[in-house]
């Protein structure tokens, strides 16, 4: 069987790996795995091939027998919150996230507002390989649409207070669909919003989508330039943020995470906080200083969201600047993260710099060495069997955990090659950390090659 869903859905380059017919076998294979009735969400981000994968599942949909709630331009976070508000069976978003704009995807999702797991995922690749059930003409689905960004944005500021302090933020949205949402939202909590790269634009002129401090240089200049208390830049859908302080220093996802986290869970009693192998010692200072427990996945999203279904918890995140609210919705949100960084800032009464440095600092090393995908299991039971000074754990790839810090040897699941984190209290140690994990992942590569 072919495998279609990657780590986020299906994913390709528009016309030549994922295609309108695609698109159509996908739409008509939800509408068969619902039974052939039902209403389904769909939303897409502003990429130039947005509309037309949207029709092709639309018509897939419809032809299944499925209702359809259209839902125009929409980040992700507002697709998942609008199948559990409008009460859909489940719901498409069309985004390819932060890749380059010739690229496109299709993920689905659960009642709930969860992506699909794997096993659901992989009965939509069953159905799309022997083909989908088509209904009689007096059974096509109806279309319908809805607004939901006002209807997300009406309940996110239902939920948190206005803010008593005045604050001037700079939002870079990459001339993605955050644009629609996030400058809004800020105005309407009480602060002063200038917004850069927020014109829709498919070709994603201003920056580049992914929120890594490389490609938000712009927007840590502007922030310096207009005397601003903070920048927050999203991805392509709207699903991470990334936060520039006053001086125009870019805080690391996990930190985003980490005062987000406090925030939010100010009040609650020793919360449950799902993270995953890869994220800073920091979000264990938060967990100490709320008094609640830290639970480490595996990487990526559907993981923490299936810690989550299984055991429960009250915020999930990554290093990555994704973080989920359970209890809002269990989808990665950029917007709700954006503003409950902007309410801890604006409580605080300090500047984003100095809010940043009430929790302890680590440095962080990552790099990176090839390793062929079929080498991958090998290397990995090598390292695993060697003699480390630190605490072994072997969650997703394998972690050692130092008095000093930590180090993770972990395989890619998308690209030929081995990820090396290493993150300590000093430059120096990180350093260290990452030279050893380098070392022996060369030498273990070198060793199952041969
Ligand atoms: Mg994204």
């Amino acid at each position: 069987m072919k495998k279609l869903f990657g780590t986020f859905g299906v994913r390709g380059i528009v016309n030549r790996e994922l295609t309108p017919e695609l698109a159509y076998k996908l739409g008509l294979a939800l509408a068969t795995h619902l039974g052939n009735r039902g209403k389904v969400a769909i939303g897409r981000d502003n990429r130039t091939s947005g509309f037309m994968f949207e029709s092709s599942v639309v018509a897939g949909l419809l032809a299944g027998g499925c209702d359809v709630l259209r839902l125009g331009l929409t980040p992700t976070p507002v697709l998942s919150f609008s199948i559990h508000h409008f009460k859909c069976d489940a719901g498409v978003i069309i985004t390819a996230s932060h890749n380059p704009p010739e690229y496109n995807g299709i993920k689905l999702w659960g009642s709930d507002g969860a992506g699909f797991e794997r096993q659901r995922e992989r009965e939509i690749e069953k159905i799309v390989e022997t083909g989908g059930t088509t209904v009689g003409w007096d059974r096509i689905g109806k279309a319908l649409s809805a607004d939901a960004v006002s209807a997300y944005t009406r309940a996110l500021l239902q939920r948190v207070p206005k803010i008593k302090r005045k604050l001037r933020v700079v939002v870079d949205c990459g001339s993605a669909v955050g644009s629609l949402v996030t400058p809004y939202v800020l105005r309407e909590l009480g602060c002063e919003v200038i917004s850069m790269n927020s014109q829709l634009d498919g070709t994603f002129p201003g920056r580049k989508l992914e929120p890594v401090p490389e490609n938000l240089q712009d927007l840590a200049k502007t922030v310096v330039a207009c005397g601003a208390d903070l920048g927050i830049a999203h991805d392509g859908d709207a699903d991470r943020t990334l936060i520039a302080d006053e001086k125009g220093n870019l805080l690391s996802g996990d930190r985003v995470f980490a005062f987000a986290a406090l925030n939010y869970l100010q009040h609650r009693k020793r919360p449950r906080i799902i993270t995953t192998v890869a994220t800073s010692k920091v979000i264990d200072d938060v967990a100490q200083k709320l008094n609640g427990q830290v639970v480490r996945t595996r990487v990526g999203e559907p993981e923490i969201v299936g810690e989550y279904k299984r055991n429960g918890g009250d915020i999930g995140g990554e290093e990555n600047g994704g973080v989920l609210f359970f209890d809002w919705t269990p989808c990665r949100d950029g917007i709700m993260t954006a503003v409950q960084f902007v309410l801890a800032l604006a409580e605080s009464e300090t500047t984003v710099s100095e809010l940043n440095s009430t929790l302890p600092q680590y440095h962080q090393v990552k790099q990176r060495i090839e390793c062929p995908n079929e080498l991958k299991p090998r290397v990995l039971q090598q390292l695993s069997e060697q003699e480390w000074e630190g605490q072994l754990t072997t969650i997703d790839g394998i972690r050692i955990d130092f008095d000093d810090g930590w180090l993770l040897l972990r395989p890619s699941g998308t690209e030929p090659i081995f990820r090396c984190f290493a993150e300590a209290k000093t430059a120096k140690r990180a350093a260290e950390l990452a030279e050893l994990g380098m070392a022996r992942l060369k030498e273990a590569v070198e060793k199952s090659s041969s």
